[in-house]
Formats: structure tokens, sequence, C-alpha cells
């Protein structure tokens, strides 16, 4: 099939070749994207057709997916992992609980040894 405008081979459904369905593209006001630009251009963009695509619309599809294998779940796994989370939330809670209930006794000790070590080394001078 040939091009309405030109002599060249239409490759559009609407029956104009690349290079005058660029320039018609072009001239009512949109520039014409390829697949990838589109994917990478954030937000609304126009396609040829007219129709507005979203990259929103997709990352919204993705999520609905993760909604649903999350809900698809058995509940035993669901308790599972969450019975796991708290187990490790609870250990790395009482180590924290315990080194700050521990502190006190340590830096005590701490200080007694100082203490003994520096009396023991007053007395040892007195000799
Ligand atoms: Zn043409």
């Amino acid at each position: 099939m040939k091009c309405r405008y030109c002599e060249n081979e239409a490759v559009y459904p609407d029956g104009l070749c690349e290079r005058c369905h660029r320039a018609e593209a072009e001239a009512r006001g949109a520039t014409v994207m390829s697949e990838e630009e589109r994917d990478n251009f954030k937000g609304k963009t126009i396609n040829e057709d007219g129709s507005t695509y979203n990259t929103n619309e997709r990352e919204d599809e993705t999520s609905r997916i993760h909604v649903y294998v999350s809900n698809g779940m058995p509940l035993r796994i669901k308790l599972a992992i969450g019975f796991i989370v708290f187990c490790l939330l609870a250990i790395v809670v009482s180590a924290l609980g315990f080194l700050i209930l521990a502190l006190p006794y340590l830096v005590a000790a701490g200080v007694v040894y100082v203490a003994y070590s520096v009396i023991k080394a007053i007395l040892k001078s007195r000799h």
C-alpha cells in the first residue's frame, strides 16, 4: 500500500509512510516518541492514536499484583513470618534492655577495678 501523500510504502494504519506520519504528528503539535522514550517518560504522554498513556497506571497494576500475592499467601505462612519477626524483635529488645540494665554494673565494676589498681599502686609506692 502506498502512502496517501507520497510514493513511499505506507507502514502506519492511517495510510502514511513513516516520514509523512512523523510530519503529520509534529504538525499536530505532538512529538512522536519511541516505545523506549515513552517508558522512560514519567507522567502522562499522548499516544499517536490520541489515547493517554500513564506510567503510573502500570505501577498500579504491579502493586495490585503484590497485594494479591500477599493476600493469597496462606495464613499459616503469614503467622510463621509474624512469629519469626516477633522473636527477632524480642531478642533485639531484650539484648538492648540487658545492656541498659547491665551498664551501671559494668561501669561500677570498671570504676572499682580502676580504684583498686590505683590503691594498689599507692600502697606499693609506700614500701
Ligand atoms: Zn509519505
